[in-house]
């Protein structure tokens, strides 16, 4: 039965054979590619059972991977929960500069500043501000949580961190 801690780790861009920075619509071709492939429908004819199993093991993966990068808001929520969790396993701060010290998208409603190693640390303005700030987002009834004082941003290339300071405006 296998082998829980991979396939928990099971990372759907690398699933879908795409990675971050595709296109919504590059990883909805490659879904549906991968979709014409595996479908037990399709896949069935010709293979013995092990096959089966397994084509079907990748299918139901595909489909798992495509629920979450699919959307605009699952995918955002994944790539940010992915990089807290790069944040949680590597080790001492890098680098630290401001809010100040970055620059500011205004389509994607980003900042960011480019690491040594090319890559980007980005933070994007719900992080910076608070759910308080800002238009938008009156309708959970509670009392939201303060921004906290500090952020810490990890490179989107690279596993240098950073810390991220004069968040509170
Ligand atoms: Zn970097």
């Amino acid at each position: 039965m296998g082998d829980p801690g991979r396939v928990e780790g099971l990372e759907p861009y690398s699933v879908l054979g795409a990675s971050r920075s595709d296109s919504p619509r590059a990883l909805r071709r490659r879904y549906q590619e991968l979709v014409r492939q595996l479908h037990p429908d399709r896949a069935a004819q010709g293979l013995g059972e092990g096959e089966r199993e397994e084509q079907l093991r990748r299918f139901l993966e595909v489909e798992r991977a495509w629920r979450t990068l699919g959307d605009a808001e699952t995918r955002r929520e994944h790539d940010l929960r992915a990089r807290d969790r790069a944040l949680q396993q590597e080790g001492p701060i890098q680098d630290s500069f401001s809010i100040d010290d970055m620059d500011w998208d205004d389509d994607q409603l980003e900042a960011s500043r480019p690491c040594r190693c090319g890559g980007l640390f980005t933070v994007s303005a719900a992080e910076v501000r608070g759910p308080r700030g800002g238009e938008g987002g009156g309708e959970g009834g509670g009392s939201p949580p303060p921004p906290p004082p500090l952020l810490l941003l990890g490179c989107d290339t690279c596993s240098l961190r950073a810390e991220l300071s004069g968040a509170s405006g």
